[in-house]
């Protein structure tokens, strides 16, 4: 383990909020983090688990010890007739993995290609885009637990996968530090292409069986497309989660508001377009302070320059506040804020 002190976050947060972290310390391994929990002083430290702050919104110095993820490693564990099982380290890039089980020739994380972040984060909120999600492609993950040392390895059950969400986010949030996941990516493969972007491509290219890099080279366009590249301008992703209302909820709506933008889910419930809402009261391209909405997606919040966390959290309640005011929802911010 390796620790510093007065370590400036603006690098490490995707936003480029500024923020202090008293002490930092960069856990490669296991035996890493049961040192942490061992020392005399940082054991009984509060801590807060960081991974490439690309879902951080951070609002202040952290007192807290900021435990740096940095596992690396990426393996094929298994070859089984119905799946390849690969393993990757906390730390590594996600990105990465997603490149590397490409090149190897082991597809089925395609569709989630150049989601930021790292690897130990992703079943945190379950990433997921264009059809898939980790909960998709997930087998198991090991981590250690933060208040006694003791090693954990976790299986789909215990993660309690939801949208945007998990275990991690509530019972064992800043309890267990997740070192590895393991990867199910089931054979043969088959493309999932039943996202209207994805269908899109398939008309424009004429391309109607496409090959998993094919899949991920559409992905990666439609996302450079309409994202902005978190190295030139700060942003956190989607800021909102997409409300899941009842039928009856969204009906109402519907009343009220003819073209707004959902989706029906499997369970019956309805899945609303956040970034509609945005758009609707108003908000797409507005600045507040060195805060705004991206200017070709409301749903993205972006940094104008020099931007801190309280400003942005400024414009994420008037957002908020405007949105319930006409529809009655109240959006949910998806990044976790500090
Ligand atoms: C441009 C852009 C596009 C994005 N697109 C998507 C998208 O399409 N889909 C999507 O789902 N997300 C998206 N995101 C959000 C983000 O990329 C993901 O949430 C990602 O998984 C965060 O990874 P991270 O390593 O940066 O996590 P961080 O921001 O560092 O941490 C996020 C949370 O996870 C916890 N955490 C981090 N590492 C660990 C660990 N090893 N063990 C336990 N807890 C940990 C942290 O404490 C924190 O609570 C996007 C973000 C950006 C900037």
């Amino acid at each position: 383990m390796q620790m510093e002190t007065g370590v400036s976050l603006k690098p490490y947060n995707s936003f480029g909020l500024p923020a202090v972290a008293q002490t930092l310390v960069r856990v490669r391994s296991d035996a890493d983090v049961r040192q942490v929990v061992d020392h005399p002083l940082l054991g009984r430290a509060p801590k807060f688990i960081l991974g490439g702050g690309s879902n951080l919104i951070l609002t202040r110095d952290m007192p807290q010890t900021v435990l740096k993820v940095e596992v690396p490693g990426i393996r094929l564990v298994e070859a089984r007739p119905d799946a390849w099982i690969v393993e990757a380290g906390a730390g590594e890039s996600w990105q990465a993995l997603v490149m590397w089980t490409l090149s190897q020739g082991y597809p089925g994380l395609e569709n989630l290609a150049l989601i930021p972040g790292s690897v130990g984060a992703a079943p945190v909120q379950n990433i997921g885009a264009y059809g898939l999600e980790l909960q998709d492609r997930f087998e198991s993950l090991d981590g250690v637990d933060l208040r006694t040392g003791l090693g954990v390895t976790l299986g789909p059950e215990i993660c309690a996968f939801g949208y945007r969400d998990s275990v991690f986010k509530h019972s064992l949030a800043g309890r267990v530090l997740i070192t590895r996941v393991r990867f199910r990516l089931p054979r043969p493969w088959r493309p999932v292409l039943g996202y209207l972007e994805l269908e899109r491509k398939i008309a424009e290219t004429g391309v109607s069986d496409p090959s998993p890099l094919q899949v991920a080279d559409w992905v990666m366009a439609i996302r450079r497309h309409k994202l902005p590249d978190p190295a030139l301008i700060g942003n956190a992703g989607s800021f909102f989660k997409n409300p899941i209302v009842s039928p009856e909820q969204c009906r109402d709506i519907i009343d009220r508001d003819p073209d707004i933008v959902h989706y029906p889910l499997p369970d019956g419930q309805v899945k609303l377009a956040a970034g509609w809402m945005i758009d609707a009261c108003g908000w797409k391209g507005k600045t507040v302070g060195r805060a705004g909405v991206y200017d070709k997606q409301a749903l993205v919040l972006v940094n104008r320059g020099g931007a801190i966390g309280a400003e942005v959290m400024t414009l994420a309640r008037a957002i908020q506040e405007s949105v319930y005011g006409r529809f009655g929802i109240r959006l949910e911010p998806e990044p976790v804020v500090m």
